[in-house]
């Protein structure tokens, strides 16, 4: 097979190879891309210059992005700040909300599988004398609700549990979650950075204290994203930044008009095509699986959850170490593990040990995510050369 052949065999995206790693981030839709280049050439202007026109057109622009997306999620427009993508959005909602609680609330509940950038604010807060909590999951991914009545009481400040799994794809009930949260007066932020790809976003209905988003997960640009932060919060977050006043100060910075532009172009897409993109989307994940089912009968799902992302599939194939199947599977596919690299020292995703796993089986997990541009053509030939290089992968081992 000559690499031209696999060579963007979709025929819409400018890598080489069958871009499988959509949960990780998703190529700029062409649409979006063209309305930012506009953008950047005449709306360059700082939003915040108020004395000039061009300063009030940019200013325009961004308050047009802000009306976008928060009729897409259903909030206020004043409701939404826009930070520079997700995790910044998850350290003002964690860390910003727990140092803006009352002082006799100093616990902070994160779910065990949450995304790092929740984690580890969580646990920065720590150097402010705030004590961390991990609410367990069972082997979907799924919150534990009798533990997490336990944990909750009236010294917990902050509560953050995901809404969709950036790894395994689970989609978690929020509903009882919220009414237990609200009950004990503290602060829920949800992170729900790989929803909109996933579901029908409606953020009253949630009824969370604030949620966080990010642009290049639906196929917007990369250093925006945004946090929603409801009016009747029971308290505001802390700034984490200061300088200027922009984003009611809570997110000082010149804010980058034709970012806002893209993100704002990725949400009215994702909100007028989702539904049956969704649809297209599972279609094309359920070929994928079974055709790797029958393919390579050692391939074992991993918490295959009845709600669940339409793109994401993950699983293990027995015996096979993932980082090397990945690396065997280059330049042709590109898929991903959870399994962050530091300093030469591989560390097992912790969502797959939250879900139960031990480190020799979490280390053959391979996450797949498939999304707007995958084409049948690709899931078919993927299969094809995962099946070659699980085969290899086990024979290279024996
Ligand atoms: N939360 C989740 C669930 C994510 O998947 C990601 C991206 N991997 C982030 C937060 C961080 O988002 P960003 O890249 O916009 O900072």
């Amino acid at each position: 097979m000559s690499t031209s052949w696999y060579a963007n065999p979709g025929g819409k995206l400018g890598i080489m190879g069958i871009y499988l790693d959509y949960q990780a981030s998703t190529p700029i839709d062409p649409r979006i891309k063209a309305k930012m280049l506009r953008v950047m050439d005449i709306d360059f202007a700082n939003p915040s210059s108020d004395n000039h026109i061009a300063g009030w057109n940019a200013r325009d622009r961004v308050d047009h992005a802000r009306a976008t997306i928060s009729n897409a999620i259903c909030c206020d427009a004043h409701e939404l700040i826009f930070t520079s993508g997700a995790t910044e959005a998850n350290n003002i909602a964690v860390l910003g909300a727990a140092l803006g609680a009352p002082s006799n609330r100093r616990r902070i509940l994160v779910g065990s599988t949450d995304h790092k950038a929740v984690i580890e604010a969580a646990f920065a807060a720590e150097l402010y004398g705030y004590k961390v909590e991990l609410i367990p999951v069972d082997s979907q991914g799924l919150i534990n609700h009798s533990e997490f009545k336990r944990m909750l009481n009236q010294e917990v400040a902050v509560v953050s549990i995901m809404l969709v799994n950036n790894e395994i794809g689970t989609i978690q009930p929020l509903d009882e979650l919220v009414n237990l949260c609200q009950a004990a007066g503290a602060f829920f932020h949800t992170d729900a950075t790989q929803a909109p790809a996933a579901m029908c976003i409606d953020v009253q209905k949630l009824r969370v204290s604030a949620a966080s988003f990010s642009s290049h997960k639906i196929y917007g640009p990369k250093g925006i994203g945004a946090l929603y932060l409801a009016s009747n919060a029971p308290w505001k977050p802390r700034p984490l930044m200061f300088g200027g006043g922009q984003e009611y100060g809570l997110r000082p910075g010149t804010v980058p008009t034709h970012l806002c532009t893209g993100f704002a172009a990725a949400f009215d897409i994702i909100s007028n095509e989702g539904m049956s993109e969704r649809t297209k989307i599972s279609k094309l994940r359920n070929q994928f699986k079974s055709l790797l089912q029958d393919a390579v009968p050692t391939f074992k799902l991993t918490a295959d959850a009845s709600m669940k992302h339409p793109g994401n599939l993950h699983g293990r194939f027995e015996g096979v170490d993932a980082d090397d199947l990945l690396a065997r599977l280059q330049p042709e596919v590109h898929a991903a593990t959870g399994s962050a690299c530091t300093s030469g020292f591989t560390r097992h995703s912790h969502v797959l040990l939250a879900i139960g796993q031990n480190s020799s089986i979490a280390r053959q997990g391979v996450r797949f995510s498939i999304g707007r541009f995958t084409t049948s053509q690709e899931i078919s030939r993927a299969v094809e050369l995962i099946s070659g290089a699980v085969h290899r992968s086990m024979y290279a081992s024996i």
